[in-house]
């Protein structure tokens, strides 16, 4: 029989688990525990009997990320992972420490189909969706190697998780289990580059947890030019179905605009951006574009995000600019790329 990796199962897909190596349902319930608080290592699952321990060991194992790199920025204390998966593949997370407690960038997928302009994760393509487990374990494996709790989570790092719909539900609902980590659910943070119809079907699902849309400009033709997604869902069905939410749920949304210099940073699309936004529930968030070599564009200064947030204030938009953590290590937004994609 092949050892099965159970960091990522449900307390009900363990208790079956549980069941099949004919224990009683209700050690599901205890591993589920163990798990969610980061044990590994069956010996330390003190509840269970020296016989359980041995008969786990030789069905299961707990979690499979490697950690194959770490970056640290000596500034802030960010730190950006390289994690190894299973399968010879690899991705990013960034662990970012604010005011209010420790917060972890969680990738969604290996690479992206989105296609962003100026994205890096872009640049290699899609390879694959995360499973439930493989976005968990970031988070767990980050707080063992930090030593520090994760009370916060952004599901900002590579990939577009409203592609990765299914595995993406599962892991909110694992990380906000009270038998586990027990996060709340407005301590997590998921950004979209905007795929409509599973904003709507978020909206219902988790109506508590945040959600970010990343918008960066306010014209069709502009936006479909950085951002292809913009030509099957157009920015203005997309700010209708933002009302939409906000309206459903009550809840302030974030727009994300990244600025790229002489792109999308002029007068006229802050004019745009005001006319547009204006009485919405909202919040934008402006950050300077982070060069990314290949891409050809490059961020606005500070200067000039700050001269747009003070323009939008006025006109009672709400907006900040960014902090920008961990740049020294490229571990800012939109430049998680594993450059290192095998382990062999
Ligand atoms: N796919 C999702 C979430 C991951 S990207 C999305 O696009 O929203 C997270 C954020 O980083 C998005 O707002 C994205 O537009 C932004 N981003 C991408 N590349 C960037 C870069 N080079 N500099 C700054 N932000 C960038
Ligand atoms: Fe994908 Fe987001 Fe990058 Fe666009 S910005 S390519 S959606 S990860």
């Amino acid at each position: 029989m092949s050892k099965k990796n159970i960091l990522g199962m449900t307390t009900e897909e363990l208790k079956n688990f549980m069941q099949e190596l004919g224990e009683k349902p209700f050690r599901g319930k205890q591993l589920f525990k163990w798990v969610n608080r980061g044990v590994t290592d069956f010996e330390e699952m003190t509840d269970f009997s020296k016989a359980l321990r041995a008969k786990l060991n030789s069905a299961a194992y707990v979690g499979s990320l490697q950690v194959m790199n770490v970056q640290e920025d000596a500034k802030d204390g960010t730190r950006k992972f390289l994690f190894g998966l299973e399968d010879g593949n690899a991705i990013e997370s960034v662990f970012m420490q604010y005011k209010y407690g420790n917060s972890l960038c969680v990738s969604s997928q290996v690479g992206c189909k989105m296609g962003c302009k100026f994205c890096a994760t872009a640049l290699d393509g899609f390879t694959r969706n995360l499973t439930a487990g493989e976005m968990l374990e970031q988070i767990y494996v980050a707080e063992r190697e930090t030593g520090k709790e994760i009370n916060h989570i952004v599901v900002m790092g590579m990939g577009e998780p409203f592609d990765n719909y299914e595995n993406l539900g599962k892991f909110l609902r694992l990380l906000h289990d009270p038998e586990g980590k027990n996060m709340s659910y407005r301590n997590m943070t998921v950004s979209t580059s905007g795929i409509i119809p599973v904003i709507e079907k978020f909206s219902e699902d988790f109506p508590q947890v945040n959600l970010a849309i990343s918008l960066h400009r306010l014209t069709n033709e502009g936006r479909s030019a950085i951002m292809p997604v913009n030509d099957a869902y157009p920015v203005d069905d997309l700010l209708e179905s933002a009302r939409k939410y906000t309206d459903k749920t009550g809840r302030r949304i974030t727009f994300e605009y990244t600025l790229i210099k002489g792109e999308n940073d002029s007068d006229k699309d802050v004019e745009l951006m005001k006319q547009k936004l204006s009485g919405m529930l909202c919040h934008v968030n402006l950050i300077p574009l982070n060069k990314v070599d290949e891409t050809g564009f490059d961020g606005s200064t500070r200067r000039r995000a700050e001269e747009i947030a003070a323009q939008l204030e006025r006109a009672g938009v709400a907006a900040t600019v960014r902090r920008e953590l961990g740049s020294s290590i490229d571990g800012a937004c939109g430049q998680l790329r594993a450059k290192n994609k095998s382990r062999c």
